[in-house]
């Protein structure tokens, strides 16, 4: 990747005060324009990192609250105990060696005016282009009983570290026949087949250590992603359609949508009727929106989403700040490798603009592997380019794995499902 020249890096597609301004000592006296980043995630590490490749001239500096990233991709795996947390935690030393400026602090404000992005560890700092991925947030006021004081009992695991850890030791020491309630929130929502990954690798788990235990899956949607690979998976490993089922799963209309929950009895409440349901482990993964920062500075519509420029990835509501990832509205799912095709796009838009260049018109990829069982894996895979203002599926491109798939085939796509993640943690923190 460092190899990467400036041409190559612009026509490629796919594949971070007032009285206290924060200043650093490296910074090249000859730079010209300031990039900040807010967020050191799947999007925002990936557009720190190429625009830096691309021109060198250009200041980067990427804002993170956190010291180390936890990935929420392969967190299911550590839910059944087949990796550890510390296999998908990352420092962001890594990114020093390209002249990223790194400043670990909370942004709490945006000043689109005067240009300005306000840190809680104190000062301000200033661009010449924000770029925004903050990832998701959650509605807590959505589902009745649910907000930030309960999230240790009944953990949501849907940003991964310690929340991970939470529920991982809730599921090692729930008793052999115990029941856990996973609930999915309304589409749209960040990894729109995680929940069901999760659901196979607590199901993988029990096989082995707690067979007589049983998930439930309460659906606020009729219908999920990859579907009939899951639910082919499901009868292969986990009895599914069976009395002796593992895994049964409740669509919105016969009451899987969640309404409430009470966290002293471990009851959620579900559906038209409110139907009980008692669990020894609830696992809520909440409704979401873009993250708070870009709720609090009007980058967000209505519903909760940042609407961008397709080709740019550029504000439609401020001008100058680009918001990629799971915050941005775009017809992609909200996944890892979306973030990081949108912040290579958003990079090539931003160096062109400083140039003066032409941007080419880009594409953008989306593959997302799901591992269901032990050497069980399949995927979903698609290209997209921008037409007529959004950015669509192209035609006859992707797809998903094939059902009936030979055991051999199942086994090399979680051999591949594993080496992504090799690959895109090393671009992200490399
Ligand atoms: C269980 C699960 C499994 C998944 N599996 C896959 C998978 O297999 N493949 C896949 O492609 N995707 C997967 N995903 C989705 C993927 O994790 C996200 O889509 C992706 O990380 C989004 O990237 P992002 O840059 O938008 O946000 P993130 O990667 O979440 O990064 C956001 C960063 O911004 C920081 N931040 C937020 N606000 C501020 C602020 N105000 N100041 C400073 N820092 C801030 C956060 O600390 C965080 O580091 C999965 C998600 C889950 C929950």
């Amino acid at each position: 990747m460092s190899t990467i020249n400036r041409r190559h890096f612009l026509t490629m597609t796919a594949g971070a005060a007032a009285a206290s301004m924060v200043s650093f000592p490296m910074m090249s006296s000859a730079a010209t324009k300031k990039v900040v980043v807010i967020g050191g995630g799947s999007g925002g590490n990936i557009a720190a990192k190429y625009i830096r490749m691309a021109d060198p001239t250009i200041e980067v500096t990427l804002i993170e609250q956190n010291k180390y990233y936890y990935t929420c991709f392969l967190s299911n795996e550590v839910l059944s105990g087949d990796r550890t947390l510390d296999s998908i935690r990352f420092s962001y030393d890594g990114l020093k060696k390209y002249g990223i400026n790194i400043i670990y602090s909370q942004a709490l404000g945006i000043d689109p005016v005067a240009k300005k992005v306000s840190l809680q560890t104190g000062g301000t700092i200033s661009y010449d282009r924000l770029i925004v991925s903050p990832g998701v947030d959650f509605k807590w006021d959505a589902i009745e009983g649910y907000d930030k004081s309960t999230i240790n009992k009944i953990p949501h695991a849907w940003k991964a570290g310690p929340q991970t850890l939470i529920l991982r030791e809730q599921l090692k020491a729930m008793k052999d026949g115990g029941k856990v309630i996973i609930t999915v929130p309304p589409k749209p929502f960040r990894c729109p087949p995680g929940p069901y990954e999760r659901a196979s690798q607590i199901a993988m788990y029990f096989k082995h250590h707690k067979p007589n235990s049983k998930i439930v899956i309460l659906d606020s949607s009729q219908a999920f992603s990859k579907q009939p690979l899951f639910m082919e998976a499901w009868r292969h490993l986990y009895g599914f359609g069976t009395e002796n089922s593992m895994i049964d799963w409740i669509p919105a209309d016969e009451g899987g949508q969640i309404v409430s929950v009470d966290a002293d009895s471990m009851t959620v409440y579900a559906g038209e009727f409110e139907d009980e349901h008692k669990a020894d482990v609830i696992n809520i993964i909440p409704p979401q929106v873009a993250g708070k920062i870009a709720l609090d500075n009007g980058l967000a519509n209505d519903k909760g989403w940042c609407p961008v420029d397709s080709k740019t990835f550029e504000s439609s509501l401020q001008k100058d700040i680009h918001v990629i990832g799971d915050a941005c509205k775009v017809k992609m799912p909200k996944s890892a490798y979306a973030a990081n095709s949108q912040a290579k796009v958003c990079a090539a838009a931003i160096v062109a603009d400083f140039q003066g260049k032409e941007m080419e018109d880009p594409s953008y990829l989306n593959t997302c592997y799901s591992i269901a069982g032990e050497d069980y894996g399949f995927s979903v895979a698609a290209v997209y380019r921008s037409k007529e203002g959004q950015i669509q599926k192209v035609k006859g491109s992707g797809g998903v794995s094939p059902l009936k798939s030979s055991a051999e085939m199942r086994k090399r796509e979680s051999v591949y499902a594993h080496s992504w993640f090799t690959n895109i943690t090393h671009e992200m923190f490399n």
